[in-house]
C-alpha cells in the first residue's frame, strides 16, 4: 500500500428512516472499495442529525454544527422525514441550511435507465431516456421568505415569495450549459412557467437568452413546466439536458426518477461549483416511513450517489467501477422489490460487494 496515498473525509449523515439503513450499506460498499483499490482512505465521521434528535432536544444541527462539516472532503446523506415532525419543520431543520450554509447552488440529477431495469412508458429503450437535470438549489419558493397574517381566522392570508436573482440565475445555467456542453447531443431545454410567473421567471428567460450566444455548440429550447411533463412522458428522446427552478427541478426529477424505473436508484449530488465548502451527495426519495426497517429499501439511489462523491473528488476509476458493479447486479436480477426484484437491501449490497471484488 501507498503510504502518502490520499484519505478523504466524509461526514455521513443518515438522518431518518431508510437513510439509515441505505447508509450504513453505503459504507459497507465504499470500505470494500477502498480496500480493493488501495489507492485512497475514507474516514467517515457520523453525525446523527436526526427527527429522534430534534424530538429530544429541539433542534436537528447543534450549535457549530454547520462549521464542522465544513472540515470534511464531501457529505453522504441518507433521508430526512417522520411522520411525528411536519415535513416543513425537518426540511428548513436540517436539508435546507447545509445546502445554504455551505453553497451548494445547484442540484444534479443524472436519470437514466439502469441495464435490466425498465421504465413504465411503453417502449422506452436505455437509450430513449438519458437526461441530467440541473436543479437550482437556494431560491425561489424556498428562500424562505413570506409569512401568514390573520393566522387562525377565516381572513388568513399566507405568502410564499419565491426569489430570484440574476446572480443565483446565472451561475446554475452557466452550469447547466457547461454539461450540456460536455455530453454527446449537447443539447440543453429551460423549464420555467414565464407565463403566469411574469417576473422571476421571465428574469430565467432574459439570462438563457444572453448566456445562449457564449455556448454557440449547445443547442437550446424552453418549456413551460407543464408541457414539459407530457414531453418527459411522450416524447422522452428528445431530451438531453435539463435546468429548471429549485420547485420545478423538485417536482420533475420525481417524474423522471418514476419514468427510469423507480425514486429508488435515482441519486443527486448537491454541489457547491466553487469547491470553497463540501457537496453533499444524497439519493432523491425521502425516509419511507411505509417501509423503514423493514430491510427492503432499495440502496442503489445511494450507491449511485456514493459512485457521483467519488467522482467529485477526482476517484473517476473508483467511480466507473462501482457504477459497473451496481449496474451488473441490477442486470442479474438481485434487484428490491421497487424494480420488480425479490431481494432485500443486505442481499442487494452483498451482491454489489461481490461484483466490485470479481472487478477488481
Ligand atoms: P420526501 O418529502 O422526503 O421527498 P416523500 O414524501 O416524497 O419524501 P418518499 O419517502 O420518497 O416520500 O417515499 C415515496 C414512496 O416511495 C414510498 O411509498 C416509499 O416506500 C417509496 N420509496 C422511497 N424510497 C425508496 C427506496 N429506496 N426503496 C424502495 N421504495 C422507496
Ligand atoms: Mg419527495
Amino acid at each position: 500500500m501507498n503510504s502518502v496515498q490520499k484519505t478523504y473525509r466524509i461526514a455521513s449523515i443518515p438522518g431518518d428512516g431508510i437513510g439509515v439503513e441505505i447508509i450504513k450499506q453505503t459504507i459497507r460498499v465504499l470500505k470494500r472499495l477502498e480496500e480493493l483499490l488501495g489507492t485512497f482512505n475514507i474516514e467517515f465521521h457520523n453525525y446523527d442529525w436526526s427527527s429522534e434528535r430534534y424530538q429530544n432536544t429541539g433542534e436537528y444541527i447543534p450549535t457549530g454544527g454547520l462549521e464542522s462539516l465544513k472540515n470534511h472532503d464531501a457529505i453522504l446523506f441518507g433521508a430526512v422525514g417522520s411522520v411525528d415532525v411536519a415535513d416543513h419543520i425537518s426540511l428548513w431543520g436540517l436539508i435546507l441550511p447545509i445546502r445554504k450554509m455551505l453553497g451548494q447552488y445547484v442540484n444534479v440529477r443524472p436519470i437514466r435507465i439502469l441495464p435490466g431495469l425498465s421504465s413504465p412508458l411503453k417502449d422506452c429503450s436505455i437509450e430513449d431516456l438519458d437526461w441530467v437535470m440541473i436543479r437550482e438549489n437556494s431560491e425561489g419558493e424556498y428562500a424562505g421568505q413570506g409569512g401568514i397574517t390573520h393566522e387562525g381566522t377565516e381572513y388568513a392570508i399566507a405568502n410564499d415569495v419565491a426569489v430570484f436573482t440574476r446572480q443565483g440565475i446565472e451561475r446554475t445555467m452557466r452550469f447547466a450549459f457547461e454539461i450540456a456542453l460536455s455530453r454527446p447531443r449537447k443539447h440543453l431545454t429551460m423549464v420555467t412557467k414565464s407565463n403566469a410567473q411574469r417576473h422571476g421567471m421571465v428574469l430565467w428567460d432574459k439570462v438563457f437568452h444572453e448566456l445562449a450566444p457564449h455556448y454557440p455548440e449547445v443547442k437550446t429550447d424552453k418549456m413551460l413546466v407543464d408541457a414539459m411533463t407530457v414531453r418527459m412522458v411522450l416524447k422522452p428522446r428528445s431530451l438531453d439536458t435539463i435546468v429548471a427552478t429549485n420547485l420545478h427541478g423538485d417536482i420533475l426529477s420525481d417524474l423522471a426518477a418514476a419514468l427510469a424505473g423507480s425514486i429508488g436508484v435515482a441519486p443527486s449530488s448537491n454541489l457547491n461549483p466553487t469547491r470553497q465548502f463540501p457537496s453533499m451527495f444524497e439519493p432523491i426519495h425521502g425516509s419511507a416511513p411505509d417501509i423503514a426497517g423493514l430491510g427492503v429499501a432499495n440502496p442503489v439511489g445511494t450507491f449511485w450517489c456514493a459512485a457521483e462523491m467519488l467522482a467529485w473528488m477526482g476517484e473517476t476509476k473508483a467511480r466507473s467501477s462501482l457504477m459497473k458493479a451496481i449496474e451488473c447486479v441490477c442486470a442479474a436480477g438481485v434487484r428490491t422489490k421497487d424494480i420488480q426484484g425479490t431481494s432485500n437491501t443486505f442481499e442487494v449490497t452483498e451482491a454489489v460487494i461481490r461484483a466490485l471484488e470479481k472487478e477488481l
